[in-house]
């Protein structure tokens, strides 16, 4: 199999196991604002089976990731892939809750793809992890349209609270003092959020 095989196969199994990986259209976005912004470091909050720190790293020769996850089994199976891929010189991969986690190093990019509800902690927290020219992306700002979806249509009490939380993130990125954000409708909606020049 080549390359191109296999992230197919990679694909149609996470997919059929439903796993939410990322689409094709916010994974070109992605792989573009890698290339126009000579991105070399990559912090990823939630891997789930690591097919998008693969594709970053296949897109970019040059990039290093670190990914984080929090389920065990996810996780396990992210490190067979990354080995598939003979990328574990250049995919760090971490199991822990990224709420729980100490992270140092600064990030040319921070990715966040993980809990939908809890963003606004991810910003707070990852937002001390860039890089002077660093940004911050934000995948699922859509979740599947509902965020444009009036209230009353949803009719499951998870999701409407998870749609609202997704709202409050949204304000809170407009109103941000220090960070200015575009939102994409582009997969299932992108944020791309860079810090004000002072
Ligand atoms: N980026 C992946 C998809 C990630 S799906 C891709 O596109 O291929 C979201 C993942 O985030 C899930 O596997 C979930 O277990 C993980 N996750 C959710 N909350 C988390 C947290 N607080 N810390 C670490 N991982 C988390
Ligand atoms: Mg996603």
């Amino acid at each position: 199999m080549n390359v191109y095989e296999e992230i197919s196969e990679l694909k149609r199994d996470a997919l059929a196991r439903g796993i939410p990986i990322m689409q094709d259209a916010g994974m070109d976005f992605l792989t573009s604002f890698l290339d126009t912004n000579q991105v070399s470091s990559v912090l990823e909050i939630g891997t789930a089976v690591g097919y998008s720190a693969i594709m970053m790293a296949l897109s970019s020769p040059n990039l290093t990731i670190t990914s984080v996850e929090r389920d065990h089994e996810r996780y396990l199976e992210a490190v067979k892939n990354i080995k598939r891929f003979g990328l574990e010189n250049r995919v760090t991969l971490i199991f822990q809750d990224a709420l729980d986690i100490f992270v140092e190093e600064k990030y040319d990019l921070v990715f966040l793809d993980a809990a939908k509800g809890q963003n606004i902690r991810f910003f707070e927290k990852f937002s001390k992890n860039l890089n002077p020219n660093g940004a911050i992306i934000t995948d699922n700002m859509d979740f599947h349209g509902l965020v444009q979806e009036n209230e009353e249509n949803i009719e499951s009490k998870n999701l409407r609270s998870l749609i609202r939380k997704l709202k409050m993130y949204i304000s809170y990125l407009e109103d941000h003092p220090n960070f200015s954000t575009t939102f994409y409708h582009i997969g299932d909606g992108i944020s791309v959020s860079r810090k004000k020049l002072d």
